[in-house]
């Protein structure tokens, strides 16, 4: 569709000429529980301003019909006005007022208005995600983040249901079935955070309420949504708890009075993402409702989560990026509170930065060494660049690197900073630009060069250390080496380890510097005693990969495990995984060490983890050969650490789901079939609807689990989450059959949300099942430019990734990916990222391969 791709330079002469003032947005919902409805009706009235009057612009607008385009009194025809992507409208006055009347569709791809039916109660909800550019979906608007406007939307929806959107309701009408709730207008915001939730939602509400500094009062009305199917599993306390604290220190740290009035935060059904920061009207995907027993790293992460999103109430939604471009200016920064808040705020979650370290870095480091990676600030062209870039640069990278640049500048320095630039920019948009012109005042620091080694430059580095020591086992010199493309100043600690009495390893010396160019010494070492451990980047303060001594290493492998700060230790682990995805440490060296240690791991979402990734390295890292030897190896860990674990622990649930992950053998799926039969028991494990499905999966891939059985636990379990899981056992069973179905479900038709789409790619695509599913490598590469251009770039995103062939470990794989790369410079550059990132996985696994076999 021409125009449906809005491009930066089209966004730019539109934000030079106009200004909008205000938008009413009425929608028409009442439809929504009558399946047979397809659309439901959208007006939009938007006051304007135009700086050069007598020239044209356009809205955007993706809607199955329009029926009526009103400029300045004056009626425009839809059927030349209206493109499918634009309506056009010319002969501006310097101020303007446009009404667009259409017929806006029900989504069920998670973008727009989506619309889900609860099979549980067959009660029908709905909500808007709109980031990066569908609220054209929806309703007429200019769709770009720098024009900003207040918006009042006005909702008729059935009688019975509860309606949300940014700002507070305020007057309600009851009309015969239907109800019309009257919004009050927002503050200036962009059109992506905009957001209507609708439907018979289940409400838990609080209140949060502080002395500002002025003398007066700030009022916030709290409420937490979630399907009325799964109110009694809603944990809202525990949520609005989080809430609380958060605000107390988000409002400390910013001083700048919340500016949304009341904060709703709707957990809501098939959400393509975690969460979305709609001013006063937060979505977060459902998942985070919890149905069953999970571990405690699934609260911190909801919790993190929630901290997140209320950041960018400050930085993202006061202060919005100009253009995606500078995306990163608001995902770094909330990706950054997310964990910083968790300590600050004093949320229970205190080994906040440890699961930072170990899993949003080890996102950075993947994506950072991809052939695609990207400076932290991107060249964002188009729509369908910004879709891209919601990437492990954007969020992960760059918070590490702002954790770097509070190091670098210092805390004060830097929370003085975001408070003069809410206050400088509030209701405006900004750049890079402007958040180092505050950083440079209150620091008296030069961020330029700073900012051109970290933030303009892509690609992480490597730190060495050298250690060379005397007869008597002193060290004569340390220095730490750095690699990389660009060489970057990195403020660092350096931990010196040795055992202390009890035999851990404990920190005995620790030495902070400034490590720059190829080769920094580090001159405090010198004359000090040889320890068991050098550890670079102690603390986690910049953003590196950590290398080790050759007497480090041995260390690390012998008592890896008798690291005792959890920091430390996960940092270690996250090293030695490093050194296996880059094939300099054998993938069964690795499954070794998870195996020896693991049991011993203390931090939960560390343990969750290791278990990811030894999966990963006996699945794709290991020489083929010895594949089946390391998944045995795996499944006989699993039980073991599974009968030891304390009974009813987080660490017991976790290894029992490892255990259905990687159940192989006749003794493995007899237990597996026991706890399910309840004829087998492992003390204080309860085995709950969730850990039921984790169980039927591993059956279900071992070819052990009936049509009958299945059906039968669906039946039991007829929810939104036993649905998806119900599809990914089906996927799973090893038969050609079983493949066909899992493929043709997605590929054949673009029915299925995004969730089943990933579970259907979930079940087919189990590496183990290498021999079944290569016949549809041939096939995916021909279909990949008819995915990209038929279906959602969201939906496309998922079976690209969910179907690439990277089970295929083998060079016959690697050269149809690069057939393909060569054959088609000119598909989507999108779509030709996706397919570089992909080929570059296989290509390492197949290094990491070598070096396991050498
Ligand atoms: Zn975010």
């Amino acid at each position: 569709m021409p125009g449906k791709n809005l491009s930066r330079e089209e966004a730019q002469q539109r934000a030079g000429i106009l200004a909008v003032d205000s938008y009413r947005v009425r929608l028409d919902v009442t439809s929504a529980p009558d399946p047979a409805a397809a659309t439901f009706r959208s007006t939009t009235t938007v006051a304007f301003r135009c700086s050069q009057p007598g020239a044209g612009t356009f809205l955007d607008l993706l809607a199955p019909a329009v029926r009526s385009v009103t400029l300045n009194g004056r009626t425009l025809d839809p059927a030349t006005a209206y493109d499918g992507a634009r309506v056009h409208i010319d002969g501006l006055a310097a101020e303007n007022v446009l009404t667009v009347e259409a017929d806006c569709a029900y989504s069920r791809t998670g973008q727009g208005l989506h619309r889900f039916v609860d099979p549980a109660d067959g009660e029908t909800y709905l909500y808007t995600h709109f980031e990066p550019a569908d609220a054209r979906r929806v309703f007429a608007n200019f769709e770009q983040p720098d024009l900003k406007a207040a918006f009042s939307f006005t909702v008729a929806a059935p009688a019975a249901w509860d309606v949300r959107s940014n700002a507070v309701h305020e007057n309600v009408t009851v009309e015969g079935d239907a109800r019309t709730w009257e919004f009050a207008p927002t503050r200036p915001i962009s059109t992506y955070l905009t957001a209507v939730v609708a439907g018979p939602y289940h409400v838990a509400t609080d209140h949060y309420s502080r002395e500002l500094a002025d003398g007066t009062t700030l009022e916030i009305p709290l409420s937490a949504l979630c399907r009325k199917s799964l109110a009694p599993y809603f944990d809202a306390e525990e949520i609005l708890g989080v809430t609380k604290l958060g605000l107390d220190f988000f409002h400390e740290e910013f001083d700048y009075p919340y500016p949304f009035g009341k904060y709703d935060q709707a957990f809501v059904p098939e959400y393509n993402i975690g969460a979305m920061e709609n001013p006063g009207c937060v979505t977060f995907k459902e998942e985070f409702v919890f149905r069953s027993k999970v571990t405690d790293a699934a609260y911190e992460s909801r919790a993190n989560v929630v901290l997140h999103e209320m950041a960018h109430m400050w930085f993202g939604d006061l202060v919005t990026p100009r253009w995606w471009d500078d995306l990163w200016l608001k995902e770094s920064f909330a990706d950054f509170m997310g964990s910083y808040g968790l300590i600050g705020a004093h949320t229970r979650y205190s080994s906040a930065w440890v699961t930072f370290a170990n899993q949003r870095k080890a996102w950075a480091y993947e994506q950072d060494q991809f052939p695609t990676t990207h400076p932290i600030t991107a060249d964002i062209r188009d729509l369908e660049d910004a879709k891209l870039n919601f990437d492990g640069i954007t969020y992960a990278k760059g918070a590490s690197v702002l954790k770097q640049l509070v190091a670098y500048v210092g805390s004060d320095a830097f929370f003085e900073g975001a408070r003069r630039y809410f206050k400088r920019h509030a209701f405006g948009n900004t750049e890079l630009a402007d958040l180092l012109g505050v950083l440079e005042e209150t620091s008296g620091r030069d961020l330029k060069s700073w900012s051109a080694a970290w933030l303009q430059t892509a690609g992480v580095n490597a730190l060495t250390p050298q250690v060379t020591t005397d007869a008597e086992g002193r060290i004569t010199e340390l220095a730490v080496l750095q690699d990389g493309d660009v060489l970057r100043p990195h403020r660092i600690a350096v931990g010196l380890y040795d055992r202390d009495a009890d035999g851990a390893l404990v920190r005995t010396e620790r030495i902070e510097l400034d490590v720059t160019g190829a080769r920094t010494v580090v001159a405090e070492a010198l004359g000090r005693p040889r320890p068991a451990l050098v550890l670079l980047n102690d603390e986690d303060l910049t953003y590196c990969k950590i290398r080790f001594d050759a007497d480090s290493l041995e260390t690390l492998r012998g008592d890896l495990g008798g690291i005792r700060d959890e920091l430390a230790r996960a940092l270690a682990w996250s090293a030695v995984w490093n050194l296996t995805r880059d094939g300099l440490m054998p993938a069964r060296d690795y499954v070794a060490l998870v195996l020896r240690f693991a049991g011993r791991e203390g931090n939960i979402g560390v343990l969750q983890s290791l278990h990811a990734q030894a999966r990963t390295a006996v699945d794709l890292y290991a020489d083929p050969a010895w594949r089946a030897e390391g998944a045995r190896q795996l499944a006989d860990g699993a039980l073991r650490e599974l009968r030891e674990a304390v009974p009813g622990s987080d660490h017991q649930l976790a290894w029992a789901r490892f255990l259905a992950q990687t159940a192989g053998g006749a003794e493995h799926l007899g237990l597996v079939r026991g706890l399910l039969a309840g004829s087998a028991r492992i003390d204080g494990l309860e085995v709950d609807q969730e850990l039921r499905w984790a169980l039927w999966l591993a059956l279900a891939a071992a070819g052990q689990a009936g049509d009958e059985e299945l059906a039968a636990e669906l039946a039991a379990d007829n929810t939104a989450g036993g649905q998806r899981q119900y599809a990914q056992c089906l996927a799973a069973r090893p038969t050609p059959e079983a493949k066909a179905a899992a493929w043709s479900a997605v590929i054949d038709s673009d029915e299925l949300p995004g969730a089943l789409v990933r579970a259907n790619a979930a079940g087919f695509s189990i590496p183990a099942q290498r021999d079944l599913t290569s016949l549809y490598a041939a096939p995916y590469f021909k279909l990949l430019e008819k995915v990209w251009t038929e279906r959602s770039i969201e939906t496309a995103v998922l079976i690209v990734g969910g179907f690439f062939p990277i089970a295929q470990t083998g060079e016959q794989t690697l050269a149809e990916a690069d057939a393909w790369l060569d054959g088609h410079p000119q598909a989507a550059p999108a779509l030709r990222r996706l397919v570089l990132e992909h080929r570059d996985d296989l290509a390492r696994a197949l290094r990491a391969q070598a070096c396991d076999r050498a």
